[in-house]
C-alpha cells in the first residue's frame, strides 16, 4: 500500500506527518507545476473548475510514481467539489491507472462513517498493528505541524510588507516550513516553530512603514494554494500589503468536526450572519462567507478586499456580483481575480499593482 493525497498549500506536511508517524507508506505528489496542470487539463472537461484539474494532475503524477491508494476529501451539493471524487475515479479508470479510493467525509455522520468503513475494508487488512497503534499519534502530530505551518504563514503575512529585501520573507518562510516538515517528535516540532519564528522576525525590516490591510476572500482552494492563485498573497505582501485570510486547513477541519463555536471557526459563523444583509439563503461553498467577511472587514477599517475565484465557479460567481454592491455600499475597494489555466501571472501582477496604487490614492485623499 502506498497512499497519496492532493498537494495543496502546506496540507501535504499534515498528511505526510500522519503517514510517517503511523509508518504508513506514502507517495508525495511532486510540487504542483505547469506539468501537473497540463495533465489535469488534458484529461478534464474544459468547463470544470481549476482546483479539479490541479488535483487530478496531482493524482496522475502520484499514481505514475507508484502510489496505489488515493485519499481525497468529499463534499456535498451544490458545489462541484461533491462530484470531484466520482468524476476523477472515472477519468483515472479510463486512463488505465489502478488505485483504491478513500473519501474523507466533509461532515462526520454515521452514513459517512459506514461508507468509510466499507472503503477501508481491504486497506485495513494491509495495515500492521504498528500502523493502527500509532495512527492517533500520527493525527496529533499532523495537527501540531499544521498549526505550526499556519502560525508561520500568518507571521510571514505580517512581516512581508516590511521586508527590505524583496522576496526575503518568502525565502525564510520556505526554510521555516521545511524545518517543521522535517521535525519528527513533539520536541523538535516546538523547536522548529521557535526557529522558524526567529528566522522571520530577525529579517531586516523597515518598521516605520504603515502597510495597507487587505483581506483575501473566496473559494477555499484558490485562497489557500499559492500555485492556484499564482502567489497572490506573496505579491500583495511585496507591494506593501498586510494580508489576512480566514480560510486555513484547520478552519475547514474544525468545520467538518462541527466545532463551529471554536476560535477561528466561530468567525465563519459571524461572516455567515453578516452575509444575511444581502443573501437570504446558503448558496454553498464559500459564497456567503466571502460576502460576510467583506462586510465585516469593511466595518473593521480594512483598506480593501481581494476576491479569488476559479473560472466558472458557481458559488463565487454569485458572490462576485453581490460583492460589487458590497464594495459600493460600504465604500471598500474590492478586486475580483478570476483564475483559470491560462498563463496569467503577469496580468495578475499588473492588476494587483493597480489595486495597491488605488489604495494609495484613497489613503492620500482621506
Ligand atoms: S467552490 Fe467553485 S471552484 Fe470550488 S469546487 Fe465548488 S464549484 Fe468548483
Amino acid at each position: 500500500m502506498k497512499v497519496t493525497f492532493p498537494r495543496l498549500g502546506s496540507m501535504h506536511i499534515f498528511c505526510k506527518a500522519i503517514a510517517e508517524t503511523a509508518g504508513i507508506p506514502y507517495i508525495l505528489p511532486p510540487e504542483t507545476s505547469r506539468k501537473t496542470l497540463t495533465l489535469g487539463v488534458l484529461h478534464s472537461n474544459e468547463c470544470i473548475c481549476l482546483p479539479f484539474k490541479i488535483i487530478l494532475g496531482n493524482f496522475i503524477e502520484a499514481l505514475q510514481m507508484g502510489a496505489d491508494t488515493i485519499v481525497m476529501v468529499g463534499s456535498g451539493p451544490p458545489c462541484r467539489l461533491g462530484l470531484y471524487d466520482l468524476v476523477q475515479k472515472v477519468i483515472l479508470e479510463d486512463m488505465g491507472l489502478h488505485y483504491r479510493w478513500l473519501t474523507i467525509p466533509p461532515r462526520f455522520s454515521w452514513k459517512a462513517l459506514w461508507k468509510n468503513h466499507e472503503e477501508t475494508k481491504d486497506l485495513r487488512k494491509e495495515l500492521s498493528a504498528r500502523n493502527v497503534l500509532f495512527f492517533p499519534y500520527g493525527l496529533w502530530m499532523g495537527w501540531k505541524k499544521m498549526m505550526a505551518c499556519e502560525a508561520l504563514e500568518r507571521l510571514a503575512m505580517k512581516v512581508r510588507p516590511m521586508e527590505l529585501k524583496k522576496g526575503e520573507t518568502q525565502k525564510r518562510l520556505k526554510k521555516a516550513l521545511s524545518l517543521v516538515d522535517e521535525a519528527k517528535t513533539q520536541k523538535t516540532v516546538e523547536e522548529a516553530i521557535q526557529n522558524g519564528k526567529t528566522l522571520l522576525q530577525e529579517m531586516e525590516q523597515d518598521r516605520s512603514r504603515i502597510p495597507f490591510r487587505v483581506a483575501i476572500v473566496g473559494e477555499l482552494y484558490t485562497v489557500m494554494d499559492p500555485h492556484i492563485n499564482r502567489g497572490v498573497e506573496q505579491k500583495l505582501g511585496e507591494l506593501g500589503v498586510e494580508v489576512t485570510r480566514t480560510s486555513w486547513f484547520s478552519t475547514h477541519i474544525l468545520r467538518s468536526l462541527r466545532k463551529n463555536k471554536a476560535d477561528r471557526a466561530s468567525e465563519r459563523v459571524r461572516f455567515f450572519e453578516a452575509s444575511k444583509a444581502y443573501l437570504g439563503y446558503d448558496v454553498g461553498a464559500e459564497c456567503n462567507i466571502s460576502i460576510g467577511e467583506a462586510i465585516l472587514r469593511a466595518q473593521e477599517g480594512y483598506d480593501g478586499i481581494v476576491h479569488l475565484m476559479p473560472f466558472a465557479c458557481m458559488p463565487e460567481t454569485t458572490a462576485s456580483g453581490i460583492l460589487t454592491k458590497v464594495g459600493r455600499d460600504r465604500d471598500i475597494p474590492i478586486l475580483t481575480l478570476i483564475l483559470d489555466e491560462q498563463e496569467i501571472e503577469g496580468r495578475i501582477q499588473t492588476l494587483l499593482e493597480a489595486f495597491v496604487e488605488m489604495l494609495e490614492w484613497k489613503r492620500k485623499a482621506a
